[in-house]
């Protein structure tokens, strides 16, 4: 029986690149491809699969390399994540193939060198802004927002589970992005879209699929892009991508923005041996990327860049000079940040914040950014959650366990995989012979979390709403 809906095939048939015949015949398989995308931040050398064609990675079973990602691999079947401490840890990312092109096209397309402003700006769950965050150099900045509030939780999670400290999270519409105008340097709108691209992994997701949701998405996704255009900067580099197959959402999407706004369409070079297919748009005839998984090891994907022509220059900085710089950001300077030095690696590059009553560690670099966007938008998270002080002690939050930039001296214990179960499932543990204070779980010697000894008692740290319930 085709599950597949009939107007969606039909919708295909003058597409570019579009077989139905294999088309149908992969939706139908069993085959199921899984992989991942290792935190090339966090591993260690020894760990590292690159050096030698490893056939695992610690216990995941590695089919292979994806093409066009440093650090993605292919496994051979899907383990059970939620049971290896390493993936709690942030030490890897389950995520799609086909969207961790995004590597290549950033590494193509910019120079990953500069300190950049950029925005991922329909993030959750964080799967195209960890991989962006990994790619930009310290002195950069990413915004990483999620307008579903329900959404936001998961995307704040896996941003500090990644542990990198020059990103910020934020909860806010589109359009309350106007505040920066021509502020980032990178858009990707990752909109989104009816998910026909998605079928295969989810196949109860077809009911859902309709001509007129797929009409409905297109409306909403030419709205999003009107409403984020003017945060970029002239000469920035808008990335537009969608998990769809309709043309209305895809190359729809570049004849609406070539004719609505002064953009140049950029072509990409991806090697012909990927099997990414270049189409025109009917009318503009802008080039843009289609995935599909009957050609490659990947789901269907789609995507299209572009740079932006006009712009004010300047026009945006005159703007945020009327911004009123956020004053409940009280910074911690001097002697007075003497007790968080012995937690943090390098702690002359960060300016700590204190925000309601945790205190928060920023790039030095960048601490402008975090005040231009604190002042903005909704922030519901930013660099490195630190902790709260007492006395000249601090009470040290989840994040820092987490963190790329935690003080590499911190006591730790290593716990083996039962007892690092047992942790994160927040249960009580017994151990001899630990000293008294803050002790940094790890397993593997990837931080997991905190624990506190009070001699003859452990207590779980672990946050309680992250804890494993299966
Ligand atoms: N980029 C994510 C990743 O790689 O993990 C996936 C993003 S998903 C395709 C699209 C996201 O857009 C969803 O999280 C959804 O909640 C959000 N969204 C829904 N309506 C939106 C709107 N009107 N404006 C901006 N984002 C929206």
């Amino acid at each position: 029986m085709n599950y597949l809906p009939p107007p969606l095939i039909s919708s295909l048939q003058h597409v570019q690149g579009f077989d139905e015949k294999s088309f149908v015949e992969v939706h139908h398989s069993d085959k199921q491809v899984t992989s991942v995308r290792l935190n090339p931040r966090k591993i260690s050398k020894n760990d590292s699969p690159h050096d030698e064609v490893k056939d695992n990675f610690f216990w995941l079973p590695i089919a292979g390399k994806v093409p066009w990602s440093d650090n993605g691999y292919y496994l051979k079947e899907r383990p059970l994540f939620y049971l290896d401490p390493l993936w709690h840890a942030g030490v890897y990312y389950v995520q799609e193939p086909s969207s961790m092109c995004l590597e290549f096209v950033l590494k193509h397309l910019c120079d990953l060198s500069l300190p950049l402003r950029v925005l991922d700006l329909c993030a959750a769950p964080g799967g195209k802004s960890t991989l962006m965050a990994e790619l930009l150099s310290e002195e950069s900045v990413l915004i990483s927002n999620e307008v579903i509030v329900s959404r936001s939780g998961i995307l704040q999670e896996n941003m500090i589970k990644w542990g990198l400290p020059n990103v910020i999270v934020t909860q806010n519409d589109p359009e309350d992005f106007l505040k920066l105008k021509e502020y980032f340097d990178v858009i990707l709108v990752d909109a989104p879209c009816s998910g026909s691209g998605l079928f295969r992994k989810d196949p109860n997701s077809v009911k859902e699929w309709s001509p007129e949701q797929v009409r409905a998405c297109s409306q909403r996704q030419k709205r999003i892009l009107a409403d984020i255009l003017p945060s970029l900067k002239e000469n920035g580099l808008l990335i537009y991508t969608t998990c769809s197959f309709s043309q209305e959402e895809n190359e729809g999407i570049s004849d609406y923005l070539m004719r609505q706004f002064p953009l140049e369409n950029i072509s990409l070079p991806f090697p012909p041996e990927w099997n990414i297919v270049e189409t025109d748009s009917p009318q503009a005839k802008a080039k843009g990327y289609r995935f599909y998984p009957n050609k490659l090891m990947g789901e269907g994907f789609f995507m299209l860049c572009f740079k932006k022509q006009d712009g004010e220059t300047g026009a945006g900085e005159k703007d945020r000079k009327n911004l009123k710089l956020k004053n409940v950001l009280s910074e911690i300077k001097g002697v007075q940040r003497s007790f968080l030095t012995q937690w943090i690696d390098a702690p002359d590059d960060f300016s700590f914040f204190l925000l309601k009553d945790r205190i928060t560690g920023f790039p030095e670099s960048s601490q402008h950014e975090l005040r231009t966007v604190l002042s903005a938008l909704k922030v519901i998270y930013a660099g490195i959650g630190m902790g709260k002080r007492i006395g000249n002690d601090l009470i040290p939050d989840h994040p820092l366990a987490l963190s790329i930039k935690k003080n590499k001296n911190i006591v730790s214990e290593d716990l083996d995989l039962s007892g690092s179960i047992k942790y994160l499932r927040k249960e009580p543990l017994t151990l001899n012979g630990i000293p008294r204070g803050w002790i940094l779980a790890t397993y593997r010697h990837y931080g997991m979390g905190w624990l506190k000894s009070a001699g003859n008692r452990l207590n779980n740290y672990y946050p309680v709403n992250w804890r494993i319930r299966k």
